[in-house]
C-alpha cells in the first residue's frame, strides 16, 4: 500500500527549517508539504511561506470554510460560534481551521507526518489522533513517537524485540548490553526514558533499525515501507542549527522574529513576535500585543473589533485597555526588566528572547 509522507508548514521557524532539511537530506522522499491558511497570518509569515514554496517546489494550501461569504475562515467560524472568541481552554480555532483540514487532506491512507520538534526541546512529542498518521521527529535523537516507544518496550513484545536486536546488531558486546537493557524490567528508577536513552547511547542507528523491523510486525505506516532512510539519521538539530538552516538556504528567518528597539524613560528594550500563528493569537505575551499595536496597528484594531459581547482575547484586560499609553509604558518597563535579568544571566541574545513555551505544543500553529 502506498504510504504518504507529509510535512505541515505552520509559518514557524522549526517546521520551515525541517522542510528545508528534509528536502536537502532526503531528496528521494516524495514529501507533500502543506499549510493551513487561516487568512489571519502576519504578512511576515506569508512572505516566509512564499519563499519556502519556491525553495520546496510547492506547498498545498488548505483553507477551511471554502465558499463562505465571510472574508476569512476565522470570521466564518467566529460567526458560527456566536462571537465566542477562542482561548487556551476553548481552542476551537486550531480544531476547525487546521486539524480538520489536515485530516481531510490525509484521508484514510497511511501517512508519515514529519514534525519539527527540536533536539534541545523537552517535549515528549505529538501523538496522532488518527491511527493512519504516524509522527516522526527527524530533529531529535529519538525520532519515534511515544506510542511507538511504549509498544516497543511493552513486556509482551520483549522476546520479539530481543530477537530483532540479534539480527540487526553487528557488535556482540553491544548486543549483550542491549539485551540486558531490554530485559531489565521498567521500574520507578528505570523508567521509559532511561531505558530508551540507554539503548540510544549504545547505538542510535541500531536502535532505529530494530524499531523499524519491529514496526513491520504492526500496521503502523512506517512498518509498511520497504526501506526508511531515517533509520540512519543520528543528527540532533537544536535552535542555533534551525537558524543556520534558514539563513543558509536563502529562505531566511521569519521577519517577525527580528527584535525592534524601543525606549522608555531612557531605558532600551527590544520586542518581536515570538511565534507564528494568527495575528490575534491569545497565546501571545503582553509585550507582543504592544508590538502588534505599534508595528501592525491595523491588525491590532481588527483584533480589537472582535472583542464584543464581553469576550476578550486576554482574560485580565481588553485590547482597548492594553493600548492605553500608561499601560503600554508599564508593559514595556516590565519587558525591559526581564530582558536585563536575562542579560545578567548571559542570556540576552536574540535566540534566547525567542520564546519556546513548551507547554503550548501545537505543530499546527507554532512549530
Ligand atoms: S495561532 Fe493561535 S489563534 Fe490561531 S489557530 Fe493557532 S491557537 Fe488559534
Amino acid at each position: 500500500m502506498k504510504v504518504r509522507h507529509i510535512l505541515g508548514i505552520s509559518g514557524g521557524k522549526d517546521s520551515a527549517a525541517l522542510a528545508i532539511y528534509m528536502k536537502d537530506k532526503y531528496p528521494d522522499l516524495k514529501i507533500e508539504y502543506y499549510n493551513s491558511d487561516t487568512g489571519c497570518e502576519l504578512e511576515e509569515t506569508e512572505i516566509l511561506i512564499d519563499r519556502l514554496e519556491s525553495y520546496l517546489g510547492g506547498i498545498t494550501r488548505l483553507r477551511a470554510a471554502a465558499g463562505s461569504t465571510e472574508p476569512t475562515p476565522f470570521e466564518h467560524f467566529l460567526k458560527a460560534c456566536g462571537n465566542f472568541l477562542p482561548s487556551p481552554q476553548a481552542r476551537w480555532c486550531t480544531q476547525k481551521m487546521k486539524l480538520q483540514e489536515m485530516e481531510k487532506f490525509v484521508g484514510d491512507e497511511p501517512a508519515i507526518s514529519y514534525v519539527g520538534i527540536r533536539g534541545d526541546e523537552e517535549r515528549d512529542g505529538y501523538i496522532s489522533t488518527k491511527p493512519n498518521i504516524q509522527a516522526i521527529f527527524p530533529f531529535r535523537r529519538n525520532i519515534w513517537s511515544l506510542d511507538v516507544i511504549n509498544l516497543f518496550f511493552n513486556k509482551e513484545n520483549i522476546s520479539k524485540v530481543v530477537e530483532i536486536y540479534r539480527n540487526v546488531c553487528p557488535d556482540i558486546h553491544d548486543l549483550d548490553e542491549a539485551i540486558r537493557i531490554l530485559e531489565t524490567p521498567l521500574t520507578k528508577k528505570f523508567y521509559y526514558s532511561k531505558k530508551l536513552n540507554a539503548l540510544l547511547d549504545l547505538d542510535v542507528k541500531v536502535f532505529n533499525k530494530a524499531v523499524f523491523e519491529f514496526l513491520k510486525t504492526t500496521s503502523l505506516p512506517v512498518g509498511q515501507l520497504d526501506k526508511f532512510p531515517l533509520v540512519d539519521n543520528d543528527d540532533i538539530i537544536i535552535k542555533d542549527d534551525v537558524f543556520s538552516i534558514l539563513e543558509n538556504s536563502g529562505v531566511g528567518v521569519p521577519g517577525y522574529y527580528k527584535p525592534i528597539e524601543f525606549e522608555v524613560d531612557g531605558q532600551i528594550g527590544t520586542y518581536n513576535r515570538s511565534r507564528s500563528g494568527c495575528y490575534f493569537c491569545f497565546f501571545q505575551q503582553k509585550i507582543e500585543w504592544v508590538w502588534l499595536y505599534e508595528q501592525h496597528r491595523d491588525l491590532y484594531m481588527k483584533a480589537m473589533e472582535f472583542e464584543k459581547d464581553g469576550y476578550t482575547w486576554n482574560q485580565s484586560e481588553s485590547l482597548a485597555e492594553l493600548c492605553r499609553p500608561e499601560r503600554i509604558r508599564q508593559i514595556k518597563l516590565e519587558a525591559i526588566r526581564k530582558q536585563q535579568a536575562q542579560k545578567k544571566q548571559g542570556d540576552g541574545t536574540l535566540l534566547s528572547q525567542i520564546d519556546d513555551n513548551d507547554e503550548i505544543l501545537c505543530m499546527n500553529c507554532f512549530i
